[in-house]
């Protein structure tokens, strides 16, 4: 499982079963839509196949790779060495099979059993760029963090170090990695990093990997949020395009993790068509 507090998911998702939780998005009958299609298609085709999707993770680590370079202008004599943080998943280390595998077991939403067998298997990729950056900061002396929210219980930090390592990423220690089992906030990490390094960027494709405050289930609230820090995305923020799943999806279900029910296939639905022409 990625770091979730599972007994809590658990009622979060009970109740969003019952259609308690979202009113915006919950109102009518999953009866009433009669055809109901895999979630994750068309995300996924996009993923599988978009040049514009993979020239997108380009795009981020080229700006990236921009901020690292002005701060390495801009570095004074002692001062604190410069670093980054990184986010794993989906940011550095991409799971396109583990999401196409889900779509052949008709499943539509994040499966955490099925995430921690793959987890296991060292499948992830490199994403577009990843490791070029990574070698350029580590090269021009700059401190690489990753982290991560994972639980794969006693072996998470094992695991997360083998899904870095096999893809060649350099400074894979336990250094280097800080892995968040119980929460998926990041700011004390953040913090701690920033005592004794300037950070110049964090890399993410999940506005909680910047902050917590976008840690909202209301979905106007995120929004606003997201707007007041505008100055800040491809500064002091790179972010990476994620359909499949984030908190995006909590936002619309209370659970970053929804159950695959026609319930909560109705919810994503009408999340779809919130705004709907009615000629
Ligand atoms: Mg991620």
């Amino acid at each position: 499982m990625r770091g979730q507090v599972k007994v809590a998911a658990k009622i979060l998702a009970t109740l969003v079963a019952l259609n308690a939780v979202v009113p915006a998005f919950g109102q009518s009958s999953p009866s009433a839509d009669a055809k109901l299609e895999n979630n994750l298609t068309t995300a996924m085709a996009w993923k599988q196949t978009a040049a514009e999707y993979r020239a997108l993770y380009h795009q981020g680590f080229n700006l990236a790779r921009l901020r690292v370079e002005l701060a390495l202008a801009q570095k004074q004599d002692g001062t604190l060495p410069l670093a980054i943080i990184s986010d794993v998943d989906e940011t550095l280390l991409l799971a396109n099979d583990y999401w196409g595998y889900l779509i052949e077991q008709e499943q539509d939403f994040f499966d955490d059993a099925i995430w921690d067998r793959w987890v296991a298997e060292n499948r992830a990729v490199a994403s577009p760029g990843a490791l070029e950056f990574l070698e350029f900061c580590v090269a021009n002396g700059v401190e690489i963090f990753y982290v991560t929210n994972r639980d794969q219980g006693d072996s998470t930090v094992q695991l997360a170090l083998d899904n870095l390592n096999a893809v060649g990423f350099p400074s894979v220690d336990r250094a280097h990695l800080r892995v968040l089992r119980e929460t998926s906030n990041k700011e004390q990490v953040q913090q701690q990093i920033r005592e004794d390094h300037e950070v110049v960027v964090l890399l993410g494709d999940n506005l909680n990997d910047f902050a917590r405050r976008y840690y909202s289930t209301d979905l106007e609230q995120r929004l606003s949020l997201m707007e007041e820090d505008r100055e800040r995305y491809g500064r002091d923020y790179i972010l990476f395009p994620n359909p499949t799943d984030g908190h995006w999806i909590r936002a619309i279900f209370g659970d970053s993790e929804p159950p695959p029910s026609d319930a909560n296939r109705s919810i994503l639905k009408q999340a779809a068509t919130r705004s709907a022409w009615t000629p």
